[in-house]
């Protein structure tokens, strides 16, 4: 008899997501005149910019003729998208080969199937609170998880755990759930690391675009020797509002190698086996972000989010509760007042001002006692949110 892989029966439910839905379904049948203000969600809501769907539109017509349709893309990235993102980067300072760079169908993608590089029976260490996809997709590939909490003292920040060895290490800044961004000093703590344990970062970069102080790195690559331990995962999604339209990339440089392998080469065999490469269509409507125009019109949607963020950052100010994040990131992390712990405080914005918000204790137990509020909502609701909760805890 076939056993299919038991590691899946070692998955916790997805009970985050489902409890939220269940408890604001139950809130609203039993208060059908009531409305709800959302901050929970981690989707967008503004619409794909006029540059991109400019080009999707002439990438459509392209397909129609037989002088300018495309069949099989390549596996690793269309060369004009893999050179547009090398010439992104370039212009912050950090140079790649077009080559480096994977075009890919979005970053929860590939933060799963990069475990290929890794093999079986890794130790892998996730500092808390995390993104729950990083927890689960290794628990899938049966690796061992190290969990490294984070708290308020270090503003929710992980410095390296020098007494504990890992394979494979997560960094996510800006962070998801925390907002809270990782320093270059800070980064290149974790570089140094890397390189004298021989470990793999995994730089989940989803966020990058929101950062608005100067001097914080946007890549893992704006620091020195992170070439030879570090491996860098990005999104069009919440920098472009591609969640529902997928497209991502992932930088692979040449100079990583452990026990003798180049995982750049391992990566383009990996990619061209199991991949047939991203959509024509989609990767000419991601090369319209990285022209000026589209530059400029996603920061024109990105400071829609980011006024948001200020509006919510005003009232909790206001309301004198302590939290990490908006200011380089799309997500606000809050402790919650009055000793509640994550539902408890759930629980009152939902009954008293109908303000629904993320437990804090679902990504991860330290996590307990905060609440995450996202800035991708609609800004009157948002602001309405943001006035609800200041008149409610302002004492
Ligand atoms: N990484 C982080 C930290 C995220 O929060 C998300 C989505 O919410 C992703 C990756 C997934 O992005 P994508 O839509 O490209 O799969």
């Amino acid at each position: 008899m076939m056993t299919p892989n038991l590691h899946y029966l070692e998955l916790q439910d997805s009970y985050l997501f489902f409890h939220i839905a269940k408890k604001t379904a139950a809130y609203l049948e039993a208060h059908p005149d009531r409305r709800l203000y959302r901050l929970g969600i981690g989707d967008v809501t503004q619409p794909l910019c006029p540059a991109v769907i400019e080009a999707l539109h002439a990438a459509v017509d392209d397909q129609a003729a037989q002088a300018t349709f495309h069949g099989y893309m390549p596996e690793c990235g269309a060369p004009f998208l893999r050179e547009a993102i090398a010439a992104h980067y370039a212009g912050r300072g950090v140079t790649l080969d077009a080559d480096e760079v994977f075009v890919s169908s979005g970053a929860s993608d590939e933060l799963g199937d990069l475990l290929d590089l890794f093999g079986p029976g890794k130790t892998v260490l996730i500092p808390e609170p995390a993104y729950p996809a990083y927890v689960d997709a290794n628990v899938m590939a049966g690796n061992k998880i190290v969990h490294l909490t984070t708290g308020r003292q270090s503003g929710f920040l992980p410095s390296p755990p020098w007494e504990k060895q890992a394979d494979v290490v997560y960094l996510c800044s800006p962070n998801n759930p925390t907002g809270a961004v990782l320093s270059r000093a800070q980064l290149q703590q974790w570089v140094h690391y890397a390189n004298e344990t021989g470990a793999v970062i995994l730089f989940d970069a989803a966020y990058e675009a929101f950062i608005a102080e100067d001097g914080v790195p946007h890549s893992i690559f704006e620091i020195e020797g992170a070439r030879t331990c570090a491996i860098e995962v990005c999104s069009l999604s919440k920098t472009a509002g591609f969640t529902g339209t997928r497209c991502g990339y992932t930088v692979i440089p040449h100079e990583l190698k452990r026990g003798g392998a180049q995982l750049h080469s391992m990566w383009v065999r990996n990619r061209t086996t199991k991949t047939n490469g991203i959509s024509y269509i989609l990767q000419r409507g991601a090369a319209a972000v990285f022209t000026p125009e589209g530059q400029r019109q996603i920061h024109e949607t990105l400071a829609v989010y980011k006024q948001n963020a200020a509006v919510l950052m005003a009232a909790l100010d206001a309301a004198g509760l302590w939290y990490t994040g908006g200011r380089n990131a799309p997500y606000l992390w809050v402790a919650c007042p009055d000793g509640l712990d994550s539902w408890a405080f759930f629980d009152r914005l939902l009954h008293e001002i109908q303000v629904v918000g993320t437990p804090g204790a679902g990504f991860g137990a330290c996590g307990e006692g905060y609440l995450r509020f996202t800035t991708f909502g609609d800004p009157a609701d948002t602001a309405e949110a943001a006035r609800r909760i200041e008149t409610l805890l302002r004492h």
